[in-house]
């Protein structure tokens, strides 16, 4: 804590998978030698710089550029870039930390980063974004590139951002290598990249019931939010034969006894992403219900699939859900749930996996992303969904292999820290100190 005054939230992340962590230490102390854990808290380089740029008004505006490159032991620095005035350097690190055992655990060659600004898009006019966007990265280009750090979207940046991003970066290296991954299809993005979280999610999901001897099939889901994780978790949670009751947005809830379908999807998908409407103007459209102000978690489900944000699972609503049936929880958001409520399922013998290990799928296929572009060539529909499927396999079977218990059961917060700490650590261990 002396070392990072002012950091809430990097020490909280740290905190927590340390916690996690010391019982295997204490087992196998070998992962405590050489100062690994000091290494492994510091990150290997934090770059901060002025972005400059011209509003609309000709008004000159400055914000605070980040890029965090945390650790490069098992491959380039990968990680998203997220716009959002609440950026700061103790959210970044945080996100940096955790994506760097994320993705360890995916099975791809990627190191852990994350970056961004306090730069606020909404209300903002396209060319302002542009010029935003290249401001940015014209100082950014010089510390990333396709072997060094390969960023991608988050939080306020999407398709048109990284477009705008990757043009300049093309325009001032000449050069058109993988710089950032979450490009169109026309300049070396991949197939699946918009479904791949949601359905590796739901992939995961599926793992963790096939492992308890049990199936999707039939079951009832609760979802919440209604973006592009929602939706995808949805269509996928549908095609595996569960009954999906709810979906959310920051208005409120929908309660759809009826279940959604194709269909329902389709016209959720339209108000969403192109109308840019609420959840309410959905339930109007198909006659469900609609709660205003609530949170989906008072219905009655056995799966529940929190897609929308932090936090966003309390203890006590960890406690309605389970009073209301749920077995099974997987984060698709990140940190949906709070501390509190992941006590709560463990301690009811809920199984829950960790945002960590379930919605690793978006990074994995930008990963699969970087090796098409670097092959210049493009996988089909299919081939990328199969290497979906199996990363997901995999990330289950190392959280059963590092996170199973004298009784069986499986605790995938524990499996998925220490499956991605043996990982990175054995790689830092073999390239010595540095
Ligand atoms: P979107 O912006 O597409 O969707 C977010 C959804 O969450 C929207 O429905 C939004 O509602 C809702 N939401 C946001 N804030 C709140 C709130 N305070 N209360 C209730 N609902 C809220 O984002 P994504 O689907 O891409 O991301 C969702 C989560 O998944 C984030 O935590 C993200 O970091 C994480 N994630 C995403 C990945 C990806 O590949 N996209 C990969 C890994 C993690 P509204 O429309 O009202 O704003």
């Amino acid at each position: 804590a002396e070392r990072n005054p002012g950091q809430p939230e990097f020490l909280q992340a740290v905190t927590e998978v340390v916690e996690s962590l010391w019982p295997f230490i204490i087992k196998q102390p070998r992962y405590a030698e050489h100062g690994l854990l000091d290494r492994l808290v510091e990150p290997e380089r934090v770059i901060m710089f002025r972005v400059a740029w011209v509003d609309d008004h000709g008004e000159v505006k400055v914000n605070r550029g980040y890029r965090i490159q945390h650790n490069s032991a098992i491959g380039p620095y990968k990680g998203g870039t997220r716009f959002h005035p609440s950026v700061n350097l103790s959210i970044l690190k945080f996100l940096a930390f955790e994506q760097t055992f994320k993705n360890a655990l995916t099975t791809l060659p990627m190191g852990g980063g994350k970056g961004g600004s306090d730069f606020d898009p909404k209300g903002r006019s396209p060319g302002e974004v542009m010029r935003f966007c290249q401001a940015y990265v014209s100082e950014l280009f010089r510390h990333i590139g396709a072997d060094t750090d390969v960023p991608a979207g988050d939080i306020g940046v999407g398709g048109r951002e990284i477009g705008f991003m990757v043009g300049m970066v093309r325009k001032l290296t000449n050069r058109s290598d993988c710089v950032f991954t979450g490009k169109g299809l026309s300049f070396g993005g991949s197939l699946l990249r918009p479904e791949a979280t949601g359905y590796g999610v739901v992939y995961f999901v599926d793992e963790m019931l096939k492992h308890a001897g049990r199936s999707f099939d039939g079951l009832r889901v609760a979802v919440s939010g209604s973006g592009n994780v929602a939706q995808f978790a949805i269509e996928k949670a549908m095609a595996l034969g569960a009954k999906v009751v709810t979906v959310s947005d920051s208005s409120g809830s929908i309660v759809d006894e009826a279940g959604f379908t194709a269909e329902k999807l389709a016209v959720l998908a339209e108000i969403k992403n192109h109308l840019y409407g609420r959840v309410s103007d959905y339930a109007e459209r198909v006659g469900a219900k609609f709660l205003p102000g609530e949170k989906p978690w008072h219905v009655p489900v056995d799966v529940a699939l929190p897609c929308a944000t932090q936090n966003e699972i309390s203890e006590d609503e960890a406690a309605v859900l389970i009073k209301q049936g749920v077995s099974c929880v997987a984060e698709g958001a990140n940190m949906p749930c709070t501390a509190g409520a992941i006590e709560r399922f463990e301690r009811a013998k809920v199984l829950f996996a960790p945002g960590k290990a379930s919605n690793a799928g978006g990074v994995s296929t930008s990963g699969l992303e970087m090796s098409q572009q670097a092959m210049r060539l493009s996988w089909g529909h299919e081939e990328v969904d199969m290497r979906l499927q199996g990363i997901m396999k995999a990330i289950h079977q190392s959280c059963v292999d590092y996170g199973i218990a004298d009784d069986g059961s499986v605790n995938y917060v524990d499996g998925a820290n220490i499956a991605g700490f043996v990982k990175v650590s054995n790689a830092m261990q073999m390239q010595g100190v540095i």
